[in-house]
């Protein structure tokens, strides 16, 4: 049944959790985009897809390296960093919101 979680493991200290939504479409992580084949596998490896609304290159604009992870950087923190560069001047309508809903990203208006 869809829609479903997806959890990726990143790493020891990070994992994150995709929205699927069938087979090969899932919702992109920072925009919620529902015109994504694939993300990310569920070892972490990347599929630099480029989402066809935000932009994000995942595995590239999200990368994230060794320092960051120390630092206690995530892919759920690098989303959301990019989620707010992407938001910063749109106007927040009930598309948009219902989009960012499917991810689990609620704005208020
Ligand atoms: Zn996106």
């Amino acid at each position: 049944m869809y829609p479903k979680k997806i959890k990726v493991k990143f790493g020891d200290q990070d994992e994150a959790y995709l929205v699927q939504l069938a087979e090969d479409t899932y919702c992109c992580p920072v925009c919620g985009s529902d015109e994504v084949d694939l993300p990310y596998a569920n070892n972490g490896s990347a599929s630099f897809e480029v989402c066809p609304e935000c932009g994000v290159e995942y595995g590239f604009d999200d990368q994230i390296y060794s320092s960051d992870v120390e630092a206690g950087l995530t892919h759920e923190i690098k989303w959301k960093q990019l989620r707010s560069k992407w938001l910063a001047g749109k106007e927040l309508t009930p598309a948009l919101c219902d989009q960012l809903g499917k991810i689990g990203v609620c704005i208020k208006t």
